[in-house]
């Protein structure tokens, strides 16, 4: 893929992070190259047989980060910009999320390059099956465990399941992010946006606001926007503006969640919500508000709109919405950002509770998910909050810190 010549690549942007939080911890050269280094990277041809007879040649990656925490976790994403580059930030990313959230696993992250929308559900299960095919081999329930992430979902996982156990025998641990009655976990669904709440609210109460004197946008009414925003209208946050593909919508007084759900339910999109004005995506990131979330994609606040951003406090739905830039102009004004290894580490955290009851044999109830998760971001925030606060750092570089200082722990115990 051709990238402009003054963007730095995603996988460039993670280690500017990872070196400002390395550069804190004092750690040596050595140390930031084991670190930082994938483990594996697998580049795969997928040749598939279309429906109408025609030959095409799809292209997956496996990138396995680091495993010195536990096996490797990590979704599988098909988009028709994924390339290795993207993977192997994502990747690196996943080792970071796990151990902000200190979940027993490294990180890895997969893609097939690939538009699925053109594609019938007949050639995408030939794709993902002729995919796993190639990787079988090197994920698995001890080993790399992936899951949905977009343009995948639970049907895509339950493709994989069957495909890898015809290798490798009865293991639904192999996968997470599986349909609920097909050994996947009640509340997994919801975890990302349900986390991205979760942990909205505990920085606003450590910054001594209330949700019903916040007012809030939010980016995309996917999986992660429209469950951060039930959680948030039903906790009493103002929402004042949210967003899809088909543009921004935005009421002063307030959107009312459960109307703008249920529209969406019904039409698949937000196009035609008739309950707020509509704007575009640019003029919803530049709204007047407390609480921005970025929930649609990477890279959308940049050193070209960072000025226009008027909100106090970030929370980063998206993985990498905000570029390194516009993240360090942001600290200057003194924005509040809760970066996205920890903003929405819910869903990795609610897929290693399918992956444990899955070893188990045994399901939870969805209150026990919802208690297990709650219990697991407050302990993650308070961890990081506390960390940025003894080293002066912002939330990001403190999540880094933290993340790396028990990556590294790990290694040393294993004679590194
Ligand atoms: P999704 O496909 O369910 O939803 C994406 C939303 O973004 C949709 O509402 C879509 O209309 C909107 N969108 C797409 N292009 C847009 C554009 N140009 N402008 C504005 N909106 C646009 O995806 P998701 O699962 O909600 O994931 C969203 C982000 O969160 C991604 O960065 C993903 O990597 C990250 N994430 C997701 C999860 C998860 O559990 N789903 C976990 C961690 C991180």
């Amino acid at each position: 893929m051709n990238r402009p010549p003054h963007r730095p690549s995603a996988f460039d942007t993670v280690k500017h992070y990872f070196n400002l939080a390395a550069d804190h911890l004092d750690l040596a050269p050595s140390a930031r190259k084991l670190l930082m280094l994938p483990k594996r990277e697998i580049t795969v041809e997928v040749p598939v047989e279309l429906e109408d007879g025609r030959l095409e040649t799809f292209v997956g990656f496996r990138v396995q980060h680091n495993d010195a925490r536990g096996p490797m976790k990590g979704g599988l994403r098909y988009h028709h910009e994924v390339d290795l580059d993207e993977v192997r930030a994502l990747a690196s990313l996943m080792t970071w999320k796990t151990a902000v959230v200190n979940i027993p696993y490294g990180g890895a992250k997969g893609g097939i390059c690939i538009s699925p929308r053109e594609h019938s559900k007949k050639e995408l299960q030939r794709i993902t099956r002729k995919f796993v095919d190639q990787i079988h081999e090197i994920i698995g329930p001890d080993k790399d465990i992936p899951a949905p992430d977009m343009g995948t979902n639970s049907e895509t996982m339950s493709w994989i399941r069957n495909q890898w156990e015809k290798y490798h025998g009865f293991n639904p641990a192999c996968i997470t992010g599986k349909p609920v009655e097909d050994y996947g976990a009640k509340g997994r669904e919801e975890a990302t946006g349900r986390g991205v709440g979760i942990l909205s609210y505990k920085l606003l109460k450590r910054l001594g606001a209330t949700p019903k004197e916040t007012s809030v946008v939010i980016q995309g009414f996917g999986n992660v926007g429209s469950h951060a925003a039930k959680y948030m209208s039903e906790s009493e946050f103002k929402i004042k503006g949210i967003s899809d593909i088909s543009g921004g919508y935005y009421a002063e007084d307030g959107i009312h969640i459960p109307t703008a759900l249920n529209y969406y339910l019904e039409n698949g999109s937000l196009e035609g919500f008739r309950e707020a004005t509509l704007i575009t995506n640019e003029e919803l990131l530049a709204l007047e508000c407390d609480l921005l979330i970025p929930a649609a994609l990477g890279n959308v606040i940049t050193m070209a709109n960072v000025n226009d951003i008027k909100a106090k406090y970030i929370v980063e739905g998206a993985n990498g919405p905000i570029d390194a830039d516009a993240d360090a102009r942001l600290f200057e004004r003194g924005v509040v950002v809760l970066p996205d290894v920890l903003a929405n580490a819910g869903g990795v955290t609610v897929s290693y509770f399918e992956w444990v009851q899955n070893r188990q044999y045994y399901s939870w109830s969805l209150d026990r998910v919802r208690q297990e998760l709650h219990a697991i971001l407050s302990t993650a925030f308070e961890e990081i909050w506390q960390a940025s606060q003894t080293h002066h750092v912002s939330l990001r570089t403190a999540a880094f810190m933290v993340a790396i200082g028990r990556v590294w722990r790990s290694a040393q115990l294993a004679g590194f």
